[in-house]
């Protein structure tokens, strides 16, 4: 997979994500029948990671 200008052919060979019905983004996925985003169609529970927030400043060393 390419993500430059070569990979614009690739472009209108029919849609691989919809309008999700649960969160609204356009990711879900026809193929498969699940939603990248939030999971919708294949798990009961939203999809969600820790990764997807940037991380309050517990890191930072306070001592
Ligand atoms: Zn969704």
């Amino acid at each position: 997979m390419v993500k430059g200008t070569p990979s614009m052919g690739k472009r209108g060979r029919g849609k691989t994500h919809v309008r999700c019905r649960r969160c609204g983004r356009h990711s879900f996925n026809v193929k498969k029948g699940y939603c990248a985003a939030c999971g919708f169609g294949r798990s009961r529970r939203i999809r969600r990671y820790s990764w997807q927030n940037k991380k309050p400043v517990t890191r930072a060393r306070l001592v």
